[in-house]
Parts: structure tokens; C-alpha cells; sequence
């Protein structure tokens, strides 16, 4: 029963060739994919090809016009309350960009901040023993002088955006992802 059933299923050409003597367990049938198909498969990338070139996607935005809204979280400028500052040293210390200089104030030794060399990696931050900077997602900043990078203790204890001119930005966006291409901007608000 089952030996007919293969019998029927058998590929004409191949039934014609064992009927002829072939060997039946040597038989091999290459199949070659149609004309059309391929074709299709062509014309289909072309119109893929051409989709972009008519909308072409980007992966990243126009910035300054555009910018991405920073998640919280984001390591941005930050100011340190001389008050709470108990002059120990250790952010100056551990400072991998030597960005922090310390500066006396009332016998005390305050830090003060060169934003040109700073790098955001908020060492300094994480291993203050009282805490004393504030943190801030802002950090579209613009100086057009090098020496405005270098900040006085009056303006580190002030918050970044009262004292440091912002980049003006076009839109903000949010990121998002996106299954097929990786990532996606959406317009916040
Ligand atoms: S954030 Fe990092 S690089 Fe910037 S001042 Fe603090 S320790 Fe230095
Ligand atoms: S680590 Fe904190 S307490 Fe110590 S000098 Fe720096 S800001 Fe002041």
C-alpha cells in the first residue's frame, strides 16, 4: 500500500528514467528556479533600493535642530553646594580627567570644575561622603571662550543652566525600539 502511494507520488521524469534502467537510488533531480521567479526577486530589490532613495532612513538626527530628551539618569552638568562640602578632597582625588581644582573658601578647600575636561563619569558624584553636588540632566552647553569652561566657585555652586548659555535646540526626541530597524526617534510632547 504505502509502496504504491510512493509510486504515485514519484516525479514523472524521474518515473520515466528508473523505467528506462536508471538506478533508482542514483537518480538525482536538480530543480533550477523559474525565469519568473527570478526576475521577481530582482525587480523586488530594485523597488526596495528605490524605496530609499526616495525616503531614505536615517539612523541618527539633526542635531542641534533635532536632539534626543536624556532619560533620567542622564549624567549631565552638575553644582556643588560649598555649604554641605566638608573639604575632604576625595572628588579632586579621584577625578580620572583632572577636572576638578580645589579652592580655598573660609579655610575650607571647595572644588571647582574645568568643563572642558571634564568627561561625565560622575566619580566624583558617586563618592562624595556628604553629597554635597547636585546633579542635572542639562548639558546642551555652549562656550564660545576657553576660559568660560573654567568655572569660578560662584558659578559651581549655581545651577549650570543659570550661568552657562544652552545650544538652541530645534524638537526634542525620544528613542525608541524599534523591531526591525534598531532604533526609532518619536517627537516628545
Ligand atoms: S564627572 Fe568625572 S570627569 Fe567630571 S569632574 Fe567628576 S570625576 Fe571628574
Ligand atoms: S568629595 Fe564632596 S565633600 Fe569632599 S571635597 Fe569633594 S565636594 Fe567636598
Amino acid at each position: 500500500m504505502s509502496l504504491r502511494i510512493v509510486e504515485e507520488e514519484m516525479d514523472p521524469e524521474i518515473k520515466e528514467l528508473i523505467e528506462k534502467g536508471f538506478d533508482k537510488t542514483k537518480v538525482l533531480k536538480v530543480s533550477l528556479p523559474k525565469p519568473g521567479a527570478v526576475v521577481q526577486r530582482n525587480v523586488d530589490a530594485l523597488l526596495t533600493g528605490f524605496k530609499y532613495v526616495v525616503k531614505p532612513m536615517r539612523l541618527t538626527i539633526d542635531y542641534p535642530y533635532k536632539a534626543v530628551e536624556y532619560p533620567e539618569g542622564y549624567r549631565g552638568m552638575f553644582r556643588v553646594d560649598d555649604n554641605k562640602c566638608v573639604g575632604c578632597s576625595l572628588c579632586d582625588v579621584v577625578c580620572p580627567a583632572d577636572a576638578i581644582r580645589l579652592v580655598l573658601k573660609d579655610k575650607k578647600k571647595v572644588p571647582v570644575i574645568n568643563w572642558g575636561r571634564c568627561i561625565f563619569c560622575y566619580f566624583c558624584v558617586d563618592i562624595c561622603p556628604v553629597e554635597a553636588f547636585e546633579t542635572t540632566k542639562y548639558h546642551d552647553a555652549v562656550f564660545t571662550r576657553f576660559e568660560d569652561m573654567l568655572t569660578t566657585l560662584e558659578e559651581f555652586t549655581k545651577r549650570p543652566e543659570d550661568y552657562v548659555p544652552m545650544r538652541k535646540i530645534g524638537k526634542r526626541y525620544k528613542v525608541v525600539i524599534d523591531e526591525y530597524r534598531g532604533l526609532r526617534y518619536e517627537p516628545v510632547g
